[in-house]
């Protein structure tokens, strides 16, 4: 019988999900070693402080702080440090050397990931980051190879737990965004710096990878429009609520054809209102889940825990393994391909429906002056309701408008509310919100 061939992995970071990726990798060595068709045999660990206290006990001599090192002995490196420096260095040394890389880094893969493939590319190895979008979730691989065959219309994700928590918060307890960030908080869902997750710059990375493995092309940070839901107020998930709508923040790729009739991708994360019954609108607490369409398959949603030291290293760990089974058979490594070439649309050509809540008069006329401005934009109405508020005290009504739309562009709907603003029997226009799956 023929030895069992070694071979050497270096793992980079041992903080949450690096600690578990240890550990799995020590307990689970010989099931790993059954499927994988060699062993996988940790090398190392590097890390800030080979002295800090870990989650996971673990062999002290595993440690060290010489990770160039680590990486040259390597024919496997998992990079989980994070942010940019040393990872990209690091990653781009470990792919020179011959060395298949699995990261979780959607950060550096959003600002750089075109020079590390192309690295990959012209090294022959593999670069592999299912954990970088939506934690444990199997979405990237079923995305680039089980729907290789078929062509994807439009992909929806919610691929941020702590915005969906806070919103998912607000819609249940009626709690202002403040409170309900406060709570997770304290609860340790969110940061206690909680910008990128609030503002949508994680969802906007984990939206760049999504849009290049579904159409082919390769999309950055830059070219996804981006607002995070820091401006979400209770009264719009109230008003939603009563509309029959929930709001999540949505990470949206979607082909489509602009108003000179050039195809291309919109790249987008929104706050967004959902009918109660979509699929996604089911989606609570800190979970993910990605919803994708494709011509031949239909719709597809993928669901599961989208964080977490523990889930998010079985996804490491799968992607360990496939790199494994590809140096153990021979061959190049996979990578994804990139011959869509369609361009990234601005969001002035997105199409889709809206909600907007409008303050008017209570006067005869008002709704069909409304509806005639909606007419001469181009933006069709599908719901329109009216709700008289009376006040006791001071003997005055007021009338609060609901308007949703039938799909209409970006540019056409922001033409209509100026327009709509500068009528006479307009209060204010309260909310602007962009529906999907209606
Ligand atoms: P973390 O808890 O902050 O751990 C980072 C680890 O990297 C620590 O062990 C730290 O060492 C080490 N490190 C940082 N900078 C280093 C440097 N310059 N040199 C050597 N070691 C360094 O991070 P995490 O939550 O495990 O996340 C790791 C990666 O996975 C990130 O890219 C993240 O975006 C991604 N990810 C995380 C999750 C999640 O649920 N946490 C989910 C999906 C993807 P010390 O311990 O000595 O400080």
């Amino acid at each position: 019988m023929t030895e069992m061939r070694t071979l050497k992995v270096a793992l980079l970071g041992c903080g949450n999900v690096g600690a578990q990726v240890a550990r799995i990798l020590i307990e689970d060595a010989d099931a790993l070693a059954a499927r994988t068709g060699a062993r996988l045999e940790l090398g190392g660990i590097a890390v800030r402080n080979v002295n800090a206290p870990r989650d996971v006990d673990l062999p002290q001599e595993l440690f060290t702080t010489d990770a160039d090192t680590l990486v040259k002995d390597a024919d496997l490196v998992i990079e989980l440090m994070g942010g940019i420096e040393p990872a990209r260095t690091l990653i781009l040394s470990a792919l020179r050397n011959g060395a298949c890389v699995v990261t979780g880094n959607k950060a550096l893969l959003a600002q750089d990931g075109p020079t590390l493939y192309e690295e990959a590319d012209k090294a022959g190895v593999q670069l592999s980051y299912e954990a970088a979008v939506a934690g444990a979730i199997p979405i990237l691989r079923p995305i680039r190879d089980s729907l290789s065959g078929d062509r994807i219309t439009r992909v929806l994700g919610i691929v941020n737990g702590t915005t969906n928590f806070i919103l998912d918060q607000m819609d249940s307890t009626g709690a202002q965004f403040a409170d309900a960030l406060a709570e997770a908080q304290r609860l340790g869902y969110a940061e206690a710096d909680p910008t990128a997750d609030v503002e949508g710059h994680d969802a906007a990375a984990k939206a760049a990878i999504l849009a290049s493995l579904s159409f082919h092309t390769r999309f950055a940070l830059e070219n996804v429009h981006c607002e995070g839901i820091t401006k979400v107020s209770a009264a719009d998930i109230a008003a939603a609520k009563d509309a029959g709508f929930v709001i999540k923040l949505l990470a949206i790729a979607e082909k489509l054809t602009d108003a000179e009739g050039k195809e291309g991708v919109s790249v987008r994360v929104h706050p967004t209102l959902l009918p109660r019954e979509h699929p996604l609108a089911a989606v609570r607490g800190a979970f993910n889940a990605v919803f994708v369409e494709a011509e031949n398959a239909g719709e597809l949603m993928f669901y599961g825990q989208g964080a977490g030291g523990t889930p998010t290293a079985s996804a490491v760990l799968g992607d360990l393994v496939s790199a494994a089974r590809r140096l153990v058979l021979g061959g190049p490594g996979r990578t994804e391909t990139t011959t869509g070439h369609v361009p990234a649309l601005p969001i002035d050509a997105a199409v889709t429906s809206y909600y907007i809540g409008l303050d008017v008069a209570d006067q005869p006329g008002v709704l069909a002056r409304i509806a005639q401005l909606f007419a001469e934009h181009g933006v069709s109405i599908e719901i329109m309701r009216q709700t008289i508020h009376r006040d006791a005290e001071s003997k005055t009504e007021s009338a609060e408008l609901r308007i949703v739309t039938h799909r209409a562009s970006e540019a056409a709907l922001a033409a209509t509310v100026e327009a709509v603003k500068g009528l006479d029997v307009i209060n204010s226009v309260t909310s602007v919100l962009r529906v999907e799956g209606v």
